[in-house]
């Protein structure tokens, strides 16, 4: 991975189906430097949301993670450049209630969900730091997928496997050393320096 492109995932009618659906561009940016940080690569965060519409499913309210990987793959990419989708949508696949994101396994795309991350979805009070953070631990599990990173045994690992908001916060935002070596990031790193 030499580079990532962040993609705001948006629907043009979620608006009218309920509020919250929205990932701010604050959020994004902020999101863009974390991601630099930890993959020690540049990030660039496109101006021009992609829509989900197509992905909504009307029996479930919510929009189709698969479907939107399938579009995300489909506008290409230069070699080594991941795309990550972030969206404010609530996204599942068919067998799950809902996913936290989803990733092409050794692939190059990625999407991320900010909807069931929000403190409001749990009826608390927002806290933008705690958000902020699950985000982020979502996002590098995920591109980790892309890395042909699988589900990790240790629970500190950032590859562990969470389910919920709980498990996210347990766990922390760094690769163990296993997983580091796997994903041949921990080469590509030393070689940058
Ligand atoms: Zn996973
Ligand atoms: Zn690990």
């Amino acid at each position: 991975m030499k580079a990532i492109t962040l993609l705001r995932v948006d629907s043009s009618r979620a608006a009218s189906r309920s509020a919250n659906r929205h990932v701010a561009i604050g959020d994004l940016d902020e999101l863009a430097a974390g991601l630099a940080r930890v993959f020690q690569v540049s990030c660039h965060v496109e101006a021009e949301p992609v829509d989900a519409e197509f992905s909504y499913d009307v029996a479930r309210d919510q929009y189709n993670s698969t479907a939107i990987l399938q579009r995300l793959a489909g506008r290409g990419s230069e070699a080594e450049r991941h795309l990550l989708g972030i969206s404010g949508l609530d996204l599942f696949v068919p067998i799950l209630t809902f996913v936290f994101g989803e990733a092409q396994f050794a692939g190059h795309c990625a999407v991320v969900s900010v909807h069931r991350l929000r403190e409001e979805f749990f009826g608390l009070t927002p806290r933008a730091g705690i958000q902020r953070e699950r985000l982020l631990k979502v996002a590098v599990h995920e591109l980790g997928h892309t890395l042909g990173l699988r589900h990790c045994a240790d629970w500190h690992c950032v590859m562990a496997t969470t389910h919920n908001v709980e498990g996210l916060d347990l766990k922390g935002m760094e690769f163990c050393v296993r997983c580091l070596s796997r994903s041949g990031l921990a080469a590509a790193m030393r070689g940058r320096v």
